[in-house]
């Protein structure tokens, strides 16, 4: 059984779907990797790392899709390209379902199958294929540290001859993923932590992670799903936060964003207000820039300045710290593949508790079609 890897062409990627080491795990469940070339040069890996790996490296793109029975990609290729695959192919990659639930209907004819990393459920038996995981792992991690180099001042707080240099106070809001990690990664350069998140669950995260937790009275409100993601507030709960952060921002150096409802547009959280009240020199990193926002000012995919504030919305944080972040997304895949493959062919148990949830397209039929 053959797994395809291109090169990624979406500007500013720079990841790639498996490396050699996972390419050489793979094959001792009978698949077989084909490499594009080129494909993880940007992430460390030659063509002759992947040949090392036993993988097979072609620079025709169109032979190489010919020959895929699963297509591995981070992000969801053009139509024209998925179009040149034979009919009957599984593709897996972050597919966008939820943004673009129509995008993949063209395919239908082809009889493709299409999983979605980003469908996989958060579950115990599932954390070895947790994509979403991974890459707001890093981009938490990366996210404080745009923020410390834009930002005209240091971190920790030191005391030498000259003078006391007092911490960086950094801000969080949302504490899942992305936001612990950037919480422990503000933490270790020795900045003052506060992070406020709509989940009470996250408030014993953030004060393990020594920082304080804000809290906001939401009325007993149920602000999350049983699967352990934050629903969408009503304005009036919005605003309650929106009063505490703005208060907290005002004395705040860093405030990096990082809250999302799935398949909503993120909730905005810093107002324009809020940002006319913090100090000049100031950073905010909106790391909800791709699903619209968590900051009244964001401008997805820029860096601005208003009022001597800086404000960054990087869409594809992770793809800037490409070797590690494909190492994880590497793994997340190939745990993904072993549990669609046996004995070296394809065996699609939709019934199975993490296949069957990130199914975007069975055998050319879209199967989530009632809940999108
Ligand atoms: P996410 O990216 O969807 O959202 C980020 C954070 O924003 C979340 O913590 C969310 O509560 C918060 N948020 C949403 N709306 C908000 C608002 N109006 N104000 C403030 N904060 C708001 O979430 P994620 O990081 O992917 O994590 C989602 C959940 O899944 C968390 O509970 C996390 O602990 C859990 N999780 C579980 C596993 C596992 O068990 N395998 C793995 C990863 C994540």
């Amino acid at each position: 059984m053959n797994v395809a890897v291109l090169r990624e062409v979406q500007f500013g990627e720079a990841r790639v779907a498996l490396l050699p080491d996972t390419v050489r795990k793979l094959a001792k469940a009978d698949v077989k990797v084909l490499v594009e070339s080129g494909a993880g040069e940007e992430s460390g890996a030659s063509d002759a790392d992947y040949e090392k790996a036993g993988a097979q490296v072609l620079s025709d793109r169109a032979a190489l899709l010919s020959q895929a029975d699963v297509l591995a990609v981070i992000n969801r290729p053009s139509l024209e390209l998925l179009q040149g695959l034979k009919p009957g192919v599984v593709v897996v990659g972050f597919l966008r379902p939820l943004e673009e639930p129509d995008a993949l209907r063209p395919l239908a004819a082809q009889n493709i199958s299409a999983f979605a990393m980003e469908l996989i459920p958060r579950i115990t038996r599932a954390q070895a294929m947790d994509a979403l995981t991974s890459m707001a792992t890093v981009a938490g991690y990366k996210a404080v540290l745009i923020a410390a180099a834009r930002l005209p001042r240091m971190f920790p707080m030191l005391m030498t001859a000259a003078s006391t240099v007092a911490p960086a106070r950094v801000l969080v809001l949302g504490a899942g993923v992305a936001g612990l990690q950037a919480i422990a990664t503000a933490r270790r350069l020795g900045a003052v932590v506060s992070a406020y998140d709509v989940r009470a669950a996250a408030g014993e995260q953030v004060r393990s992670l020594g920082g304080t937790f804000l809290e906001v009275d939401l009325g007993g409100l149920q602000t999350e799903t049983a699967g352990g993601y934050a629903v969408e507030l009503s304005e009036e709960a919005l605003q309650r936060g929106r009063d505490l952060i703005a208060e907290h921002a005002r004395t705040s150096d860093v405030v990096i964003t990082t809250a999302q409802v799935p398949g909503r547009r993120a909730p905005l959280l810093l107002t324009a207000e809020a940002v006319a009240g913090m100090k000049r020199g100031a950073v905010v990193v909106d790391l909800a820039g791709a699903s619209g926002g968590n900051c009244a000012l964001s401008q997805p995919g820029e860096d601005i300045e208003h009022n001597g504030v800086v404000i960054m919305a990087p869409l594809n944080l992770a793809a800037t710290v490409p070797a590690h972040a494909s190492q994880l997304y590497s793994n997340n895949v190939a745990a993904f593949i072993n549990l669609i493959v046996k004995d070296g062919a394809l065996n699609l148990d939709l019934t199975d508790t993490v296949v069957g949830p990130a199914c975007v397209m069975h055998e050319g039929r879209l199967t989530r079609e009632k809940e999108v």
